[in-house]
C-alpha cells in the first residue's frame, strides 16, 4: 500500500485527516468566499503535483484537528459561502460521507476537487447532495499513457465513468487539465474534450515548474500563452465555456 493511502491519524474524534486548512480564499471557487480543506493521501503520484507532501501523506504532516476547523467554519458561516475540499484525493476515504454531512449541517455549499478514480463514491456523494460543485482533473488523453501522467496505475475506464456521472448528474462542474508540455499536446486536448462532450466548463491550467512531486520537471519550460490559446481554441470545438488559468 503506498504511504499516501494510509489515513490513520492521532486525533481520536476526527473523522478524516486534514492536512491543511485555508481560512479564507477567493481563488479556489470562482465567485465564492470559501475555506479550503486539504485531506491527506492520494492514490496517484502525478509528477506535476504541487501538494506532494499532502498526496504522500508524509510523516511530517501534522493533522489539523477537524473539530477546530468545523468550529471556525461554524463561527464564520455568516461570510463564508462554501467549503472547498481538496487534497490529496477527497474521494479516497470512505469517511468522507460523514465529514460532508457535518459540513452540510452548517448549511454551506461544498466544492470538491477529484481525480475521478472512485466513480461509485463520487456518484453516491453527488446523489446524496453532499457536493454542489465538482472540479475534476483529466490529466491527458484517456488511454494507456495515462499511467505516466498520473505517476501510478489509473483505470481510465473509471475516470471516463466519473466524467459521465458528473455531466449526467447536472451538478455544477468543471474539468481541468494542467498543460505539462511533456504530457499534454494538441491531440491530447482533443482526446480529453471528446471524452467530456456536454461538459459545462473546461479549464486549461498553466504548468508551474516549481515544487513539483517530480523535481526533474523543474527544467521544463511552461508553454507560451500562444500555445495555450491554440489549445483553448481546439477545446472550444467541444465545450463552449473554456478558459485558461494561471498564464
Ligand atoms: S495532482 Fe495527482 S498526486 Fe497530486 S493530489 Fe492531485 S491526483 Fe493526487
Amino acid at each position: 500500500m503506498p504511504s499516501g493511502t494510509d489515513l490513520s491519524h492521532s486525533c481520536d474524534t476526527c473523522i478524516v485527516k486534514i492536512a491543511g486548512f485555508i481560512k479564507t480564499t477567493l481563488l479556489d471557487w470562482d465567485g465564492m468566499v470559501a475555506c479550503t480543506i486539504y485531506l491527506a493521501g492520494c492514490n496517484l503520484r502525478c509528477p506535476c503535483c504541487h501538494n506532494a507532501a499532502i498526496a504522500l501523506n508524509s510523516d511530517d504532516i501534522v493533522a489539523v484537528d477537524e473539530n477546530i476547523v468545523l468550529d471556525y467554519v461554524k463561527e464564520h458561516s455568516d461570510f463564508i459561502d462554501g467549503i472547498v475540499l481538496s487534497g490529496g484525493e477527497p474521494t479516497m476515504d470512505p469517511s468522507i460521507y460523514e465529514f460532508l454531512k457535518k459540513i452540510k449541517a452548517l448549511k454551506l455549499k461544498v466544492k470538491m476537487d477529484t481525480n475521478g478514480t472512485f466513480p461509485e463514491r463520487l456518484d453516491d456523494l453527488i446523489g446524496s447532495k453532499l457536493v454542489d460543485m465538482v472540479a475534476m482533473d483529466v490529466k491527458s488523453s484517456l488511454n494507456e499513457r495515462y499511467v505516466s501522467v498520473a505517476g501510478a496505475e489509473a483505470d481510465v475506464e473509471k475516470i471516463k465513468k466519473s466524467i459521465r456521472i458528473i455531466i449526467d448528474s447536472g451538478v455544477d462542474h468543471e474539468f481541468r487539465t494542467t498543460a505539462v508540455p511533456i504530457f499534454v499536446k494538441n491531440e491530447d486536448i482533443r482526446n480529453i474534450c471528446e471524452n467530456i462532450r456536454g461538459a459545462k466548463k473546461y479549464r486549461i491550467h498553466q504548468f508551474r515548474n516549481k515544487s513539483t512531486m517530480d523535481e526533474s520537471l523543474s527544467v521544463l519550460d511552461p508553454y507560451p500563452v500562444s500555445k495555450l490559446t491554440e489549445m483553448a481554441e481546439i477545446a472550444r470545438e467541444y465545450v463552449k465555456d473554456v478558459k485558461i488559468r494561471g498564464a
